[in-house]
């Protein structure tokens, strides 16, 4: 298969989805695996596969944008897949988690994507302690101990809840922000998609050419043509 034809059928699996469950579309469509298969995989895990996805359609590097909360400029800097690969497949932590109730340590899983979604329809500020709820399987006896769970699961998955320290180049304040792998990995897809269609569209109406001829010409020749047609 063509490059643009893994991009459009990547993002036809992604259109028309709830975002929660599109990592698990395109990762189906790639790895022919049964989305309810992937839905189990630790987020961590699911992440580490989307970088790769990601870095074998784009390359290593990834460019990335973030607004700076003081002063609004957008700062724009590049992370390198492959470091972030190496931060490691977490399909089990380290150690037993436990985190500590009043009664005692409870046991805590990593979560995944399945208890994203079976959270999703929660009001937003019940929604941690559902997924920690579902991580030891218990209702959480208290707020200490959904708090101490929660940064427990974050810590033991790093790639799950990854954040980057930046200085903003327009106005010198430090801030963080979040990286979440799907969203970056859809963004860039959708954009890569627009262009083909828009390449598609320009030169059919120029030519009369079916989309599938438009398709099988070499990225070259594409080029060629548009250029010919002054797009
Ligand atoms: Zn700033």
């Amino acid at each position: 298969m063509s490059r643009a034809e893994t991009l459009l059928r990547l993002w036809e699996a992604g259109c028309g989805c709830a975002p929660v469950e599109r990592p698990l579309r395109l990762l189906a469509q790639t790895h022919g695996e049964e989305p309810a298969d992937l839905a189990g995989l630790s987020l961590g895990a699911r992440d580490r596969r989307l970088i790769g996805l990601r870095e074998t359609l784009f390359g290593r590097e990834m460019a990335c944008v973030a607004p700076c909360p003081a002063c609004g400029s957008v700062n724009e800097f590049a992370l390198d897949a492959r470091a972030l690969d190496a931060m490691g497949d977490r399909d089990q932590p380290d150690a037993p988690l436990a985190a500590p109730g009043p009664d005692g340590p409870v046991p805590l899983r990593l979560l995944t994507t399945a208890d994203l979604i079976a959270v999703a329809g929660l009001p937003p500020d019940q929604m941690r302690a559902g997924l920690v709820a579902r991580a030891m399987d218990a209702e959480p006896a208290d707020e200490a101990t959904i708090e101490a769970a929660a940064r427990l699961l974050e810590a033991a998955d790093p790639l799950a809840a990854l954040s980057l320290d930046l200085a903003c180049a327009g106005c010198g304040q430090d801030f963080e922000v979040g990286l979440d792998p799907a969203e970056h990995l859809w963004t860039e897809l959708v954009a890569a998609v627009r262009r083909l269609l828009a390449e598609v569209h320009r030169l059919a109406a120029a030519y009369g050419w079916s989309e599938t001829a438009i398709l099988a010409l070499s990225p070259a020749r594409r080029a060629a043509y548009l250029d010919m047609v002054g797009a």
